[in-house]
């Protein structure tokens, strides 16, 4: 197990702008505000979900999308850095008109129709993400020391 602590930073609620990619937003808001750290929590609408599945197997993404105007049910994620850069890993439920459910790993291309964001920032070092053999995923790295 990895371990990385911090302490409380600011928290933000933040709404997003209808038309917004998900994905992009919150991403342009970490770069803006210098946050490279935090978990997130999302809900609302979206026009359309841009989803994906990893194929533990194959080791690689299946991409695909669902066109129609959801529910976000439930949004869970976080900020940490990828590339030097930070990188929001978002993953999400979402609902149609019957109540069917839908979910994965929110993509960029996931279009906000109304959604309320709650960022807790964490205050120390950002997590860096590195290729992990085994699941062939970008995951955190140890703390740097
Ligand atoms: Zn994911």
């Amino acid at each position: 197990m990895i371990e990385h602590s911090f302490d409380p930073g600011p928290v933000r609620l933040l709404r997003l702008d209808t038309g917004s990619d998900l994905i992009s937003a919150l991403t342009d808001f970490a770069v803006e505000r210098g946050v490279r750290t935090a978990s997130l929590t999302f809900l609302g609408a979206v026009r359309r979900a841009a989803l994906r599945y990893y194929d533990q197997d194959a080791k690689g993404y299946r991409d695909f999308t669902i066109d129609a105007h959801l529910e976000v049910i439930s949004g869970t994620g976080n900020i940490s850095i990828l590339e030097g850069k930070p990188f929001v890993h978002a993953h999400a439920a979402f609902a149609d008109a019957d109540g069917k459910a839908y979910g994965g790993h929110v993509n960029v291309g996931t279009e906000v129709f109304a959604l309320e964001t709650t960022v807790f920032e964490l205050n120390g070092a950002a997590p860096v993400r590195q290729f992990d053999e085994t699941t062939g995923l970008m995951l955190w790295g140890p703390p740097s020391q």
